[in-house]
């Protein structure tokens, strides 16, 4: 149910205003630690600079690294690793279209296709799903630790469930909530969020124990890297999966996975493949995704300057 309520939500949200996207992961000293459900990345006032160099993913590395479009370094001095993995760094980042790459004095130097902009994000909101507020898991240590860190701007709890005033005193404060219907795709905000400080230092809670709880203090500067990481990957990635390799694979009309075996919504990864009794396999079908992320939301598919690769190979490093 999560996982269809998850979609629907993403659907629901899409507007061209805001970029939607879904799974990430939102620690910082241990980033997989924790898994936002749904990420929302308000554009500032550098988003249309950023969208003009690719739509995929730009490598962190590359953006942290001193480089920059005027002029060419040397790879094995712009990335402090070891040289093979300087160069797939590089090579990763010139494929993303961020980087091009020449040669000088016999070895290889790179530059940057473009300026990255540093004021491209607007606003990060992390949404947390729980469908049945009357089995809530680990609800309120997440949404604890995501208040506590304040990595995002703002966080929400999204819930089918009819929301009592128990279950909002059993939530921080300053978390939102919103009940969703995901057949209607209608929702009504119950509590706004409180915005939380991510240019301030948060505290990330790492264990959370009856006796003891480990912490790390985390500063601005790391959560501004994190910030950029998650808003990259939410940027590349979106939240359409892969619709399945089935003969019985559909996509719906906003590009969610279906089945028409077992006409519902799928997830591919869980639902399909060799544990499922009816799977014919086929080539997936057209997902349409980056046309109706193009329609829908403020990700670019195809930047005016023609996308990842536009210069390659044009300027000559002397
Ligand atoms: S693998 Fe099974 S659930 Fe998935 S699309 Fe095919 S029939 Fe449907």
């Amino acid at each position: 149910m999560e996982y269809r309520f998850e979609l629907a939500l993403c659907a629901a949200l899409e507007s061209t205003d805001r970029v939607v996207s879904r799974q990430l992961g939102a620690g910082v000293t241990r980033p997989g630690g924790r898994i936002v459900d749904v990420c929302l990345l308000e554009p500032g006032p550098g988003f249309p600079d950023r969208a003009a160099i690719t739509p995929g993913r730009i490598p962190a590395m590359a953006i942290e690294a001193p480089v920059g479009p005027g002029s060419a370094v040397p790879v094995t001095e712009v990335f402090d690793l070891p040289p093979a993995r300087a160069h797939a760094v590089a090579d990763a980042a010139v494929e993303a279209g961020y980087l091009e790459k020449g040669r000088r004095d016999g070895r290889d130097v790179v530059r940057a296709t473009a300026r990255y902009p540093n004021d491209w994000i607007g606003s990060l909101t992390a949404i947390e799903n729980k469908p049945d507020l009357g089995t809530p898991g680990d609800l309120r240590a997440q949404l604890r630790y995501d208040v506590a860190l304040g990595l995002f701007d703002s966080v929400v709890l999204a819930t089918a469930s009819y929301v009592t005033r128990a279950h909002l005193n059993r939530i921080p404060d300053a978390v939102g909530v919103w009940r969703f219907d995901p057949e209607s795709g209608t929702r009504e905000v119950i509590r706004d969020p409180t915005p939380l400080a991510p240019n301030e230092p948060g505290v990330e809670i790492l264990t959370e124990g009856s006796t003891r709880t480990d912490i790390a203090l985390i500063d601005p500067e790391a959560k501004a890297r994190r910030r950029r990481r998650i808003a990259e990957r939410a940027y590349g990635k979106g939240w359409r999966p892969t619709p399945p390799g089935c003969v019985h694979a559909e996509t719906t009309a906003d590009g969610q996975p279906y089945c028409g075996h077992f006409d519902r919504v799928v997830d591919p990864g869980r639902d399909c493949g060799e544990g499922c009794v009816a799977c014919e396999p086929a080539d997936p079908p057209p997902s349409g995704r980056e046309r109706l992320r193009d329609d829908r939301t403020a990700w670019v598919a195809e930047p005016s300057g023609g996308g990842p690769h536009r210069q390659a190979g044009l300027f000559r490093f002397g």
